[in-house]
């Protein structure tokens, strides 16, 4: 289906032609009817899918941009991702009166609050400094006709699952809820069951995880030769753009003082920098200005930047569903895309469950380890000069931390 098919605001069909948006993408095309209907919503799709304009469009054709109240409310659960968001949105609005806006903390609260005050229809939020805002401002949600959760998931991995329930429950008149998740944890059906009415599920591609234009290939190392087989890698595949995915910070940090040694265009993003610096370097990432990043998760979630052609995970990732997370970060919108992950031999037994869960055809760079057998076969003694130092204390750490609010995730 077209977008000039279907019934939209002069303003708004303009503004998507200028994006080049003809075509609706699937979730689009399955979404719009129930969106533009006002019926509650659970919306499952990979990343990469077109979610943001599926919950955009039909915002901005709703709200009314005579009023300055906000109307439309979106909880995002990373400055980043509302950066993001709120962009597109403006992209969509460009032709209309209707404002956007985005709150997140690590920002001045005085500025967005007297922006708010200016009347700001469509707000996108991360829930820790909506809170602050509605604890001490005058800012207030009874406008509110749409709410959209998007990257449900991710939020309730940062341990924002009370946030969450608190903006839900201010939330007490009559709306519309969507919810945009990758992946449906029994938190979520909970919440859904909770706080949304009657609502239509839309799966999108849940068999099928990882999209088709995204080639997955590993390569079996020792643990001590990570860093040289990667340096190998890189020399012979030449990324255009790459992102390298590690487990910890630490890991991130040694990991991109070693490269800086061998590449001039490498950067590194975790949760501990500081806005201003986190929002720049995405700016210069997706501009193409820098070639190589270095991530940890949450950096590397649920971001849109369409040139990356290489996802590498230097660690294997801690949990499946931060493969697929991942690996979403190329191959977006039907462009070709490889990842490359990196296995000890003490990982093949999650090797074999990610391969199975998710689908995956994995293509070996290197020896192909025989996954029939159970990994306890792998000889251990073969490795015996692996470090013992690899083990990772206190597990995942993110689970062992106390969230704080604003402060942003951590790693
Ligand atoms: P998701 O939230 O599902 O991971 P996004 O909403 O970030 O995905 O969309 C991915 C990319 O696709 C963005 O760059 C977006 O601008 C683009 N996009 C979305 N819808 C369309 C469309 N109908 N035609 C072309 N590009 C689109
Ligand atoms: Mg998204």
């Amino acid at each position: 289906m077209r977008f000039d098919e279907i019934h939209l605001k002069p303003e708004i069909q303009k503004a998507l032609a200028e994006m080049g948006f003809t075509e609706l993408t699937p979730v689009q095309e399955q979404t719009l009817p129930f969106i533009m209907e006002e019926r509650d919503l659970i919306a499952l799709a990979q990343t990469g899918s077109g979610k943001t304009a599926a919950c955009a469009i039909p915002l901005i054709q709703r709200v009314d941009s005579a009023n300055p109240a906000v109307q439309a409310l979106i909880i995002v659960p990373t400055r980043e991702l509302a950066l993001q968001y709120v962009a597109e949105i403006a992209a969509i609005a460009k032709y209309t009166n209707v404002r956007p806006f985005a709150v997140y903390g690590g920002f001045s609260m005085d500025i967005q609050t007297s922006k708010l005050t200016d009347g700001v229809q469509i707000l996108v939020a991360t829930p820790g400094r909506l809170i602050d805002l509605l604890y001490n401002t005058p800012l207030r949600l009874s406008e509110v006709v749409t709410f959209v959760l998007d990257e449900a998931d991710e939020m309730l991995n940062l341990g924002f699952l009370a946030d969450v329930e608190f903006i839900f429950s201010c939330l007490i008149h009559q709306h519309q809820t969507m919810l945009f998740s990758a992946t449906i944890p029994k938190e979520i059906k909970n919440l859904a069951k909770s706080y949304l009415k009657d609502p239509i599920t839309v799966e999108l591609n849940i068999e099928q995880v990882a999209p088709e234009s995204l080639e997955h290939y590993f390569m079996q190392i020792k643990p001590v030769h990570r860093f040289e087989k990667l340096m190998d890698y890189l020399n012979i595949e030449s990324p255009e753009q790459a992102i390298l995915f590690c487990n910890s910070r630490t890991g991130a940090e040694k990991l991109y003082h070693k490269l800086k040694e061998k590449i001039d265009s490498v950067e590194i993003i975790h949760g501990g920098l500081e806005q201003s610096r986190r929002t720049s370097l995405f700016r210069r990432f997706r501009d193409m200005k820098i070639r190589y990043m270095v991530a940890t998760d949450i950096a590397g979630r649920g971001l849109d930047f369409s040139h990356v052609t290489h996802v590498i995970n230097y660690d294997f990732p801690r949990e499946l569903d931060a493969y697929t997370h991942r690996t979403g970060r190329t191959a977006r919108m039907g462009r070709r895309g490889k990842a490359l992950t990196l296995i000890a031999p003490s990982e093949l037994g999650k090797l074999r469950l990610l391969i199975h869960k998710k689908h995956i055809e994995p293509q070996w760079l290197g020896p192909a380890p025989d996954l029939q057998k159970p990994h306890a076969h792998h000889d251990e003694k073969s490795y015996s000069h692996r470090r013992g130092g690899r083990s990772r204390p206190g597990g995942r750490g993110r689970d062992s931390r106390h969230h704080r609010r604003d402060k942003g995730p951590s790693s």
